[in-house]
């Protein structure tokens, strides 16, 4: 992909530590407009360090990420108003009612009518029943869907979601996951996200991208990889291929082995 249409990150490294490996290994993707592109992994695999790379939060040791053709290392301002990110693990203030906090944000994003652009997006996720009712009231489901909503305020181009769903039960996942295919179809949004849930990997995204111990694994659409895995459902796909990248490293994961179909 071009470097002026969405995102381009190539070859991204980041080492935490001399005495460990990368946490991130020369890891390639794009995503454009109305894309939305699944990070998935096992826990350490490196899906963090990279999203906060993409954000410019964290500066790569080598590696290149543009943004809206920006180099968003050098460049982060010009592109900040235009991405936006959520994470369950991103707490708002509890003692704020649902609507002061996204007021707050409002002011903070520099929103040019903040008030409409707050009851707008208080309709769009089914918050304005909850608008009085405090953040430290609320249900996990309420908060996270909150967090995207408060990340969808600022009308970003480009968002990230760390695994927005992972703390969720299956209900208020389902709500969560409807609301952001809404949202990506009417908005031309493009959507960076990780998660541990691969049957919600493979009715969210467009193209998925494996990653373990910092390494590509693969990257392609849910048919693609289950063709090259040789798997019926992404399930399989992703013990298979987290699997064979542990024995290509040399490491055993006995326990992973033999539960794989296909
Ligand atoms: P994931 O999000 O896939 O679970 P992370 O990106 O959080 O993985 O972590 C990847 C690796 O980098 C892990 O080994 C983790 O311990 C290490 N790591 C992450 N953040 C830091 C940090 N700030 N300092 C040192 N090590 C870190
Ligand atoms: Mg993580």
């Amino acid at each position: 992909m071009n470097e002026g249409d969405g995102l381009v990150a190539r070859n991204l490294v980041k080492r935490f530590s001399k005495d460990r490996p990368s946490a991130v290994d020369n890891i390639s993707l794009s995503v454009s407009r109305g894309e939305v592109l699944s990070i998935v992994g096992p826990n350490g695999a490196g899906k963090s360090t990279l999203i906060q790379m993409l954000l410019g939060l964290l500066v790569p040791d080598s590696g290149t990420i543009h943004l809206f053709g920006e180099d968003v290392t050098r460049h982060r301002r010009r592109i900040a108003h235009r991405i936006n990110y959520a994470s369950t693990d991103l707490s708002l203030p509890y003692s704020l009612t649902v609507r002061e906090n996204l007021d707050v944000f409002a002011l903070v994003y520099d929103l040019p009518n903040p008030r409409r652009a707050v009851t707008r997006i208080l309709e769009t996720f089914s918050l304005g029943d909850l608008a009085r009712i405090r953040v430290g009231k609320l249900s996990t489901g309420q908060i996270a869907r909150l967090g995207i909503a408060k990340a969808l305020l600022s009308s970003p181009e480009v968002l990230f979601l760390d695994e927005p769903t992972a703390t969720l039960d299956p209900e208020a996942a389902q709500e969560i996951r409807v609301l952001l295919q809404g949202h990506v179809r009417n908005s031309g949004l493009g959507l960076v996200y990780t998660s541990h849930n691969m049957r919600e990997v493979e009715r969210l995204s467009d193209r998925i991208l494996l990653i373990e111990s910092g390494r590509m694994v693969a990257e392609g659409t849910a048919d693609e990889l289950c063709r090259k895995f040789e798997s019926s459902d992404l399930e399989s796909v992703f013990l298979k291929s987290m699997s064979e990248a542990r024995e290509s490293q040399g490491i055993t994961a006995s326990d992973q082995k033999g539960s794989v179909c296909g």
